[in-house]
């Protein structure tokens, strides 16, 4: 199948347009952003709404704004704005860590953060980036507006807390001090989903111990950071025993399938490898901004 099956389509001019738009048509209706994951799927007919509620129009959710301790990124900005802005990259290298190796510049140039996050492919690198960076969702819909953590947010694989007539309007991610992030990714060719990809993000007290730290897989069947490899390193200086003693935690708590791009036992000692590189990178980094 190469034809989507008959559609209706608006273009929603405001988020409250938007809303009541979704709600008027009902379990029927599926907003389009980027339109990269939901177009591909109606035409493989695993979508079959009725109603596109087009939202490319609400330039209102399409921002990239520092708020104090926060940085707030609408959830229409693209995969492009994510990997340019000169902000992220200095706040928050793990963003372009893992935007460089999302799909290819025509997926990127379309691509939202809000259509990555709704969509929750297994694969989807943007998810496990906002979960170590205990980022949060702003949701609206006609009872007004809500804010979940990440992991009130993740419902399972291509399921989210969004219902059906709301719309996800923003990410908030908290900005802290002397803090490094860093991403990775194996894929079988460039511009691949991950065979395995991993993220962490660690911020350090004056003193120099961890004071807080995000570690999170992607395609591994995991939703959410790992608290127990977390606790490894939380209250002690950075150490590479400690980040081995992380990553075989993280690995042993992941639950990889066997499936085209690869078998278990791979996939596992995949998620230790990179879950240490990704550990003394973020490290790294935190020290540099603790300098700096
Ligand atoms: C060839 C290819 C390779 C790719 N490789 C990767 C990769 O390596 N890593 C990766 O992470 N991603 C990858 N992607 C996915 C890409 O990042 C998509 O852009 C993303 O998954 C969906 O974003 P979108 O804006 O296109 O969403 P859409 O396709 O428009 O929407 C996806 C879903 O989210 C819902 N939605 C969208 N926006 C909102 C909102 N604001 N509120 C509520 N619901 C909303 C839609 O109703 C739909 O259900 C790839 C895509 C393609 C086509």
């Amino acid at each position: 199948m190469q034809i989507p099956a008959q559609f209706d389509y608006v273009r929603a001019s405001t988020v409250d347009d938007a809303v009541t738009l979704l709600d008027r048509h009902g379990p029927d209706a599926r907003v389009v952003a980027g339109g990269h994951s939901l177009l591909p799927m109606m035409k493989l007919r695993l979508a079959r709404p009725e109603w596109l509620v087009d939202i490319n129009d609400l330039y209102e959710l399409d921002f990239i704004l520092r708020d104090g301790d926060t940085l707030r990124v609408g959830a229409l900005t693209r995969h492009t704005a994510l990997l340019e802005s000169q902000e992220i990259a200095r706040l928050f290298p793990i963003v372009g860590d893992a935007e460089k190796v999302i799909a290819d510049p025509t997926v990127r140039n379309r691509g939202t953060i809000g259509g990555s996050l709704c969509q929750g492919d297994p694969a989807e690198d943007l998810s496990t980036v906002c979960d170590v960076l205990r980022a949060q969702a702003v949701i609206r819909g006609p009872g007004g507006e809500r804010t979940l953590t990440m992991g009130e947010f993740h419902r399972g694989p291509y399921e989210s807390a969004v219902a059906q007539n709301e719309l996800l309007c923003e990410v908030r991610i908290p900005i802290r001090p002397r803090s490094g992030s860093a991403y990775e990714k194996v894929e079988r060719r460039v511009g691949d989903w991950a065979v395995v990809a991993a993220g962490a993000s660690i911020s350090l007290a004056e003193d120099g111990t961890i004071a807080d730290v995000g570690i999170g897989l992607t395609a591994v069947g995991l939703d959410g950071t790992i608290p127990q490899a977390e606790a490894v390193l939380l209250g002690k200086r950075p150490a590479e025993d400690l980040f081995v003693e992380a990553a075989r935690i993280a690995a042993a708590a992941c639950d990889p399938v066997a499936d085209q791009r690869g078998p278990v036992d791979y996939k596992r000692h995949l998620a230790d490898e990179l879950t240490r590189r990704v550990l003394r990178r973020a490290a790294a980094r935190a020290a540099e901004a603790q300098e700096g």
